[in-house]
């Protein structure tokens, strides 16, 4: 029988930023498996024509959080990249989330002012609103807007991600994308924001360059658990999928990325294009900008949003509702019976975390 003190099921950014802590701060050895054949979850990438692709979709970073930012800089250098998303509507790009340049663009002048003006006078500048929050007006050119948006931008984008309404939603989902009171054109105003210098995939390859710290891929837990003696075991795969479904599968949602290589320098004029309307998928990403990679062909990905189904996609967003929420919570009731054992990350959790709040979450937790 095999021995190690600290097992971590999953080597994605949670589970990585664990074995780098029990390395460093204990001294104790740690074993990291993953099933997949690569390390880094969800947050992988790879290059390929010398552009940096994200094999899960566009991922950028930004927090607030000094203690986060400081953590990974030590294993990077950062490309400073401030995102800025573009929604194409009635034809046109328009900043998102919807701000005063975006209502400029789609209103005539005397129109934008007048809704200008109210938006300052009811919230101030420099307010983020939610969408949900915006539709509660009474004013009625307020009221115009606020259906003018949730219409454009929220209802059909929202229908295709998750299948129902904005309003069947845990209100912090919409909220992540609020109207803003401004003319920043920024998706995030966080303090801290960039891309790793050299991709996700070096720096959490870094972040395992530890030699207390050993990775083992192609490697699921039922594979290892009853040849293997450990102290502790860190899970950060579905909690429901380590008590083999008793109470029942939670649900999230997936996406199938549709990656197209082009043989011209860009495909689009952004980063990410959102198409809220009269498209089957939600955007698209296009990687050669977040490190400016420079190459006369260009790597982008058409996502469409779908149900996750064991064996077929990967799990991507839970789906956060009180049913969903009741049943996570048996299945955390159940975990708490066993000392070794605890749960993190996405899928531990069952939370819809950014990678910097799934850092902050190991970073702040004993060990
Ligand atoms: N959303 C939308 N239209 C947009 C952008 C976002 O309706 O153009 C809604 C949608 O419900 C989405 C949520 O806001 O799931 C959060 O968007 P975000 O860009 O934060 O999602 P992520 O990047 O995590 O997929």
């Amino acid at each position: 029988m095999d021995k190690v003190k600290n097992i971590i099921v999953g080597c994605g950014i949670t589970g990585i930023t664990l074995a780098r802590r029990i390395a460093e701060e204990k001294n104790e050895e740690v074993l990291i498996i993953d099933n997949k054949d690569h390390i880094g979850g969800n947050c992988y990438d790879y290059y390929d024509e010398n552009i940096c692709v994200h094999k899960y979709g566009t991922h950028i970073f930004h927090t607030d959080n000094k203690d986060v930012w400081n953590f990974l800089s030590k294993f990077t250098k950062w490309h400073p990249y401030m995102h800025k998303v573009k929604a194409v509507i009635e034809g046109i790009e328009i900043p998102v989330p919807f701000n005063i340049n975006s209502m400029e663009m789609v209103f005539p002048s005397c129109l934008s002012e007048k809704l200008q003006q109210k938006l300052v006078e009811k919230f101030g500048f420099g307010k983020k609103v939610p969408i949900l929050e915006l539709r509660k007006c009474d004013d009625k050119d307020l009221n115009f807007l606020a259906d003018y948006i949730y219409k454009r931008i929220f209802l059909d984008y929202t229908l295709k991600q998750w299948g129902v309404k904005p309003e069947d939603l845990d209100p912090l989902v919409t909220g992540r994308v609020p109207v803003y009171v401004s003319r920043d054109d920024r998706y995030f105003q966080n303090k801290y924001q960039g891309i790793p210098l050299n991709g996700y995939t070096k720096m959490m390859e870094k972040m395992l360059d530890h030699p207390l710290i050993k990775v083992k891929l192609n490697t699921s837990f039922n594979d290892i658990k009853n040849s293997i003696e450990y102290e502790k075991l860190y899970y950060t795969g579905a909690i429901d999928e380590y008590f083999d479904y008793k109470f029942g599968e939670l649900p999230y949602r997936s996406i199938n990325l549709d990656f197209q290589k082009y043989d011209k320098e860009y495909y689009q004029s952004n980063s990410v294009i959102n198409y809220p309307e009269n498209y089957t998928f939600t955007r698209i990403g296009e990687y050669k900008y977040f490190l400016d990679d420079k190459s006369d062909k260009t790597i982008v990905s058409f996502e469409y949003p779908e149900a996750f189904v064991r064996g077929k996609n990967e799990r991507y967003y839970p789906i956060i509702n009180e049913e969903n929420l009741a049943l996570y919570q048996k299945y955390l009731d159940e975990a708490k019976k066993d000392p070794k054992l605890m749960f993190l990350g996405r899928l531990g959790d069952y939370k819809y975390y950014d990678m910097d709040k799934a850092i902050e979450r190991v970073l702040n937790m004993e060990i």
